[in-house]
């Protein structure tokens, strides 16, 4: 049985993940704004620090497993800079914060949530100073930028930045060298509440549902969960630094040659 915490688990891939979780016998602390182990605002530096004290005194010290899912999307009347301290700083913060509960689990193993909004939205549409700030962990001016360009491109920058961020962390001491595998999976459109907003908004709602899909369907959360529950498990020990993407198609699709390519 390995102790395994997520946040976002009251909903969508979070809670999919949760319960995939629990019925192949493993403990999962769930974190969340509401109903879970760890009720707590991701998006403010206190909610995030109260939630590493809770989760590492529900686990003993001990994590065998972390899996940021909570995040929100882009809606024209949300704030960009609440993207960008949830979805990137919610995630980067829990991450460093647990690292050492990490180091001491068994098999430990981290799954980071980004997008594949991060390649396939319209070029110009993701604003390079947004990932910058980001990733030089300066949520003042991100939070800045984001609200300058909206929570639309925000979206695929926060989730372009933490893709970044586990490509240039995983293959380091502090975290592979720490026995840490830690990667990212980018799912495409997945059939969660978190759609069913975007769905619900007059402007979001058309090109959501013109988003190409070549599978022809959206993904189901269970989809995502089963390849993050790979991810975390005892066959994927070689797997560091990658960025899996779970998406029916799209982005293959929409960039046939980009990747792999020659340095
Ligand atoms: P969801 O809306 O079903 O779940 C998101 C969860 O985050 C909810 O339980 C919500 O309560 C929680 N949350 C929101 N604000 C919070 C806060 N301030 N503090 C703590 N928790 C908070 O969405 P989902 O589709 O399951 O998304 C999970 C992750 O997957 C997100 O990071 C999302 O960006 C990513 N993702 C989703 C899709 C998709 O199409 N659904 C595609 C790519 C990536």
């Amino acid at each position: 049985m390995k102790t395994i915490a997520i946040t976002g688990a009251a909903s969508g891939i979070g809670a999919a993940l949760s319960k995939r979780l629990v019925e192949e016998g493993h403990r999962v602390i769930g974190v969340d704004v509401q109903q879970a182990d760890v009720v707590a605002d991701l998006s403010t530096p206190e909610g995030r620090a109260a939630a590493i004290t809770e989760i590492r005194e529900q686990s003993d010290g001990v994590l065998d497993g972390l899996v940021p899912c909570a995040g929100l999307s882009g809606l024209p009347d949300r704030a960009g800079s609440l993207l960008a301290s949830l979805n990137y700083f919610g995630t980067i913060d829990l991450l460093t914060g647990l690292r050492g509960n990490l180091a001491r689990g068994d098999a430990p193993a981290v799954v980071v949530l980004s997008s594949n909004s991060t390649t396939t939205v319209p070029p110009g549409m993701v604003p390079a100073a947004l990932i910058e700030a980001c990733l030089s962990g300066d949520e003042e001016a991100a939070r800045k930028i984001a609200d300058d360009v909206g929570s639309l491109p925000a979206y695929p920058a926060t989730k372009t930045a933490l893709a970044h961020w586990v490509r240039r962390k995983a293959p380091t001491s502090e975290w592979i060298g720490e026995g840490i595998n830690l990667n990212a999976i980018a799912p495409g459109k997945t059939a969660t509440a978190m759609v069913a907003e975007g769905r619900a908004d007059p402007l979001i709602g058309p090109a959501m549902d013109a988003f190409p899909m070549p599978i022809g369907r959206d993904g189901q959360p269970e989809e995502i969960a089963a390849l993050i529950t790979f991810l975390l498990g005892p066959e994927a020990r070689f797997i560091v630094g990658s960025v899996f993407f779970c998406d029916g198609g799209t982005d293959a699709q929409a960039r046939p040659d980009d990747w792999p390519r020659p340095q």
